[in-house]
């Protein structure tokens, strides 16, 4: 940093690419770079900072990046500005991101944002002096999580919480392994005390978060110890979790949801793909079979959980035939809503080293579009069966459409819109609405007045 000026004189913005996962560690980020001092802004053109906290699941969300690292490189004439690129792309594109984006100055994986306001303090340094200069840190941990970081939240009524980071489970198609590390759990007495303070600050929802949340392991907790005991906090109206792996349900899991009044009536359970050779070179460790006994298990327990999904089309060497297991499970199991990608090739993982994406993208795209005609289909009967009911709804703040309306969620995750007019909700209040006109993504309502 320049001696005649501290951290306070640069401005620094963050736009956040990706899952849920980023959006908690960009607060993380902004926890960090506050206590050093820096000044944070919504505004990119007057910040003096800009990061960008990137993804690097899919071909799409790398597209983006490219799309905002061009349009700094024309402010970056005009004017001085550090660029920063953060997490999972930091991590597996560090090479090309260095040598081919020139405008660059930071690098920064997902183990190593404590080092971030050191290494923006010397680009910052560097460019005032006319300097050229690198910052990079990119190592990955075994232990680090981030404990004693308390995240600079958006207020909001959701909040959510990371319990564990990394992965262990190396899906061939999935690059999180070597992005995040090694999967590493969160003391459960810390994730506790950090759900007392936001139910303490008014937040209504909790989201424990992980790449493979129900993997949790703390000496002799386990999930489903761990998310009861979140629920129980008084003041927390309610507990959702994701992103979860069909092979980490135990029955004692199962039952806390279905028996817990707090914890949300919806599990998300990536299917990825309906074919049994398929699931087996996605390295997904289930069959279809398993997959569907455990759809059954979980509806034996609450028929009124609702199941949402992730779903690939077009995996490395997926028949027609292949591809028509996972449209026939997507019927058999009706999900509320689902997830629905083309395969993109990511690099280092075991797929781009051992198979060949050898689906034509026009095929890839063609069956998207079935799935998710499909699921449409699917969603709209859902919602149909809805209409009449009068559910509790989480009020969460203005609809994306008209401020004239509210929009919130079901238990089941569902959003629901209504008018604002002779409303006396607030976000964060839990109120009774009846449900009366749907489409395939929204429910329509009207609040019931309290009797
Ligand atoms: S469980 Fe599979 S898809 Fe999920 S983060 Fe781990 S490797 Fe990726």
């Amino acid at each position: 940093m320049p001696r005649d000026k501290t951290a306070a004189a640069y401005r620094v913005h963050i736009e956040t690419f990706g899952c849920q996962m980023n959006e908690y560690d960009t607060e993380l980020v902004r926890a960090l770079l506050k206590a050093e001092g820096f000044a944070l802004t919504d505004d990119r053109e007057r910040a003096d900072v800009v990061l960008m906290n990137t993804c690097a699941i899919r071909e799409n969300a790398h597209n983006k990046v490219y799309g905002h690292l061009a349009d700094l490189k024309a402010i970056k004439r005009q004017r001085s500005l550090v660029v920063g690129v953060l997490g999972c792309m930091a991590q597996n594109l560090k090479k090309e991101l260095m040598e081919t984006e020139s405008i660059v100055d930071v690098l920064v994986g997902p183990d190593s944002y404590r080092r971030l306001p050191d290494l923006i303090a010397q680009a910052i340094e560097a460019q005032e002096q006319g300097l050229a200069h690198k910052g990079i840190a990119v190592d990955l941990s075994e232990y680090e999580t981030y404990e004693d970081i308390l995240p600079e939240r958006a207020e909001g009524v959701n909040a959510w919480i990371a319990v564990m980071r990394g992965c262990d489970n190396f899906c061939t198609f999935c690059v999180v392994p070597y992005t995040r590390g090694r999967e590493r759990s969160r003391d459960p007495q810390g994730i506790i005390r950090e759900a007392e303070h936001l139910a303490a600050h008014g937040y209504k929802q909790v989201t424990l978060l992980g790449q493979n949340v129900n993997s949790y392991r703390y000496e002799d907790w386990d999930f489903a110890r761990l998310i009861t005991a979140v629920a129980e906090i008084p003041g927390i109206e309610r507990v959702r979790f994701t992103s979860p792996h069909p092979k980490d349900f135990p029955p004692a899991l199962l039952d806390a949801v279905a028996g817990h009044p707090n914890i949300c009536k919806h599990i998300h359970l990536p299917l990825q793909s309906g074919n049994d050779r398929i699931l087996q070179m996605m390295n997904r460790t289930y069959t279809c079979k398993e997959y569907l006994d455990l759809v059954d298990d979980i509806r034996r327990r609450r028929s009124d959980i609702a199941l949402t999904t992730d779903i690939i089309c077009g995996f490395c060497t997926e028949t027609e035939e292949e591809f028509l297991d996972t449209y026939l499970t997507m019927q058999e199991v009706g999900y509320h809503a689902a997830f629905i990608f083309k395969y993109s090739e990511r690099k280092n993982t075991i797929a781009a080293r051992k198979y060949p994406d050898d689906v034509p993208d026009t095929v890839k795209s063609d069956r998207v579009t079935r799935l998710v005609e499909l699921q449409k289909a699917i969603s709209l009967e859902k919602n149909r069966e809805m209409i009449g009911r009068t559910v509790p709804v989480l009020v969460e703040g203005d609809a994306k459409k008209s401020s004239a309306q509210w929009m919130g969620r079901t238990d089941s995750n569902i959003t629901v819109v209504w008018e604002k007019r002779g409303s006396s909700a607030r976000p964060g209040d839990l109120v009774p609405m009846t449900i009366s006109r749907v489409s395939a993504t929204t429910l329509f309502g009207e609040e019931r007045p309290p009797s």
